[in-house]
């Protein structure tokens, strides 16, 4: 059943153990590192009721219930036209980019839901249980996050010629499930319900079983749990200065598993390794979407923050600043072009579900985040150094300063001071704080690292075309595609 808000905030109140700049949160909801971001959960939960917005929030299941349009399975080009059109909504409502809320996660699960085969084959008693939680994310609503990166420790090293801990893994069975030790970095995860928990291990060597193959769904109340968080964005100066990590702090945790007890219901694979490695290979099929999705929006920040400088100051006339406008332009439209021709090109997946177009959509996610600091500079450029210098609200209010401020940041009468200061604070807090790195380190990072990035291409494009081409084209015997051909088979199948 869809959640309110209210609801959401209560199933958090759960007793779970979280702990920030050296304090244990006694109420997550309210703590005023973490409000922030629960108000916007809570209000997207509130969107899928009020009536102003609980049309393009929700749809109607096969049951007839109203369930969250970003949980819902994509069987049709609709059904993402439509989760694409619920994400922009909740941006433009909630007035900036939110990504672990729950949308940008929950395909993950899809990813393993279509590995079903898979999992019957090495192990027929989980395929069942994935099914159970997709159903389970439908009905019941959860805020559901992702947790893939162990600390690791020593790379040089197998995991148990060292602390065991530094992967996650299985220590003990019983009747009731398996328990589990280690740790993994999963971002929301203090104010969240539940996270899939799966290794990040990309290599298992000839090992065909380890204890270290296993994946979850984990309920981030459990006994057991530490959420350990760095410290939060917002309330460490004022939000008229630092008007997004007052706000949009997304924050992240080291989550320990002490001894956790998974039942056996909340396993989705274990033990195998080869059905570790599909979920590696294919993780974010779906949930890709969503996440490049939220880089057009940034770039649509950037480029609003970047063009009302210019215009507020005149240089919107000088050819060299429409070039440097027209290079965001082009950035914006690139990831546009790729989200829609991903779902116009989309593909049947093995489990008859409706996946955007792997070749693009990867594609999408590398261009969108590799040229993302590129993007960033011009916008930081054409703002100016007065987003570095510009003294603080605090000076603006003294009737001293705040005299001399009026005059020099009045610009004419359409551009008066204080707009001229919010405009400044917001591209600063946009490109140029504390926050503005973090959320650049989170585009580049959050969903796999770079080097993961081009392997998922790597893995997705069809590289058949341009070898046939270059076959003909160059008139090679057709022994040349003999090896390469083999390989590419042998790539296509692992994946
Ligand atoms: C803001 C933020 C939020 C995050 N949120 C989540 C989350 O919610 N859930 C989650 O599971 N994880 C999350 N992560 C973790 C993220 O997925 C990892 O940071 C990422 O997988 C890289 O792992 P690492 O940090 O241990 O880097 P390392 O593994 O130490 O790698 C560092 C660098 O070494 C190089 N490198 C390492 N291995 C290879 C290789 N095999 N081939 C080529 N180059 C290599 C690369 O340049 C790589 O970027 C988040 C990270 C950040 C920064």
């Amino acid at each position: 059943m869809l959640r309110t808000g209210e609801e959401y905030r209560e199933s958090i109140r759960d007793g779970r153990a979280v702990y920030i700049n050296g304090e244990q949160v006694k109420d997550v909801p309210s703590h005023p590192m973490f409000k922030p971001l629960v108000d916007i959960r809570a209000r997207i939960y509130d969107m899928a009721h009020d009536p102003e917005t609980r049309e393009s929030m929700t749809y109607t299941d096969e049951d007839g219930e109203a369930s969250a349009i970003g949980l819902k399975l994509p069987y049709t080009r609709q059904d993402w036209d439509d989760k694409r059109a619920a994400t922009d909504l909740v941006f433009e409502d909630v007035g900036g980019v939110v990504t672990r809320v729950g949308d940008e996660t929950v395909g993950e699960m899809w990813s393993l839901y279509d590995g079903q085969d898979v999992l019957n084959e090495v192990d027929p008693q989980f395929s069942a249980n994935i099914r159970n939680h997709i159903a389970r994310v439908i009905k019941q609503d959860p805020f559901h996050v992702s947790a893939n990166t162990d600390p690791k420790g020593d790379r040089s090293k197998a995991p148990q010629d060292q602390d065991p801990d530094m992967l996650l893994h299985v220590v003990k069975e019983t009747d009731e499930g398996i328990v589990v030790r280690g740790a993994k970095y999963e971002t929301a995860a203090a104010y969240a319900n539940q996270a899939f928990t799966k290794p990040t291990i990309a290599n298992w060597g000839n090992d065909a079983l380890s204890d270290y193959a296993v994946g979850f769904i984990c309920d981030l109340g459990s006994p057991g749990i530490k959420i350990i968080c760095r410290t939060g964005f917002a309330g460490r100066a004022p939000i008229e200065d630092y008007p997004l990590a007052n706000r949009f702090d997304e924050v992240d945790s080291l989550v320990v598993f002490d001894n956790v007890l998974i039942p056996w219901e909340n396993v989705l694979f274990y033990r195998h390794t080869r059905a570790a490695t599909f979920i590696r290979a294919t993780l974010h099929r779906y949930s890709a979407f969503a996440f490049v999705q939220r880089n057009l929006k940034l770039a649509d920040m950037l480029i609003g923050a970047a063009l009302f400088n210019v215009r507020q100051t005149g240089l919107d006339k000088q050819q060299a600043v429409q070039e440097k406008l027209a290079r965001l332009a082009c950035y914006r439209e690139s990831i546009n072009a790729h989200l829609s021709a991903a779902i116009a090109m989309a593909e049947k997946s093995p489990g008859e579900l409706l996946m955007p177009n792997q070749s693009l959509l990867y594609t999408g996610r590398v261009l969108a985040c590799t040229q993302l600091p590129d993007m960033m500079h011009i916008a930081r450029e054409l703002c100016g150094g007065q987003i570095c210098v510009t003294p603080d609200y605090a000076s603006f209010q003294h009737p001293e300063s705040g005299k001399w401020l009026q005059k020099f940041y009045s610009i004419n009468e359409d551009w008066v001071a204080e707009d001229r200061r919010k405009l400044l604070a917001f591209a600063r807090d946009l490109l140029n704080s504390d926050y503005a790195g973090h959320r650049l380190t989170f585009q580049l990072f959050a969903q796999s690292p770079p080097f993961a990035h081009l392997a998922t291409v790597y893995r997705s494009f069809d590289w058949d075309g341009p070898l046939d081409f270059v076959q003909k084209a160059a008139g090679l015997s057709p022994r040349v595609r003999g090896n390469s051909g083999a390989q590419a088979q042998a790539e296509k199948k692992r994946a």
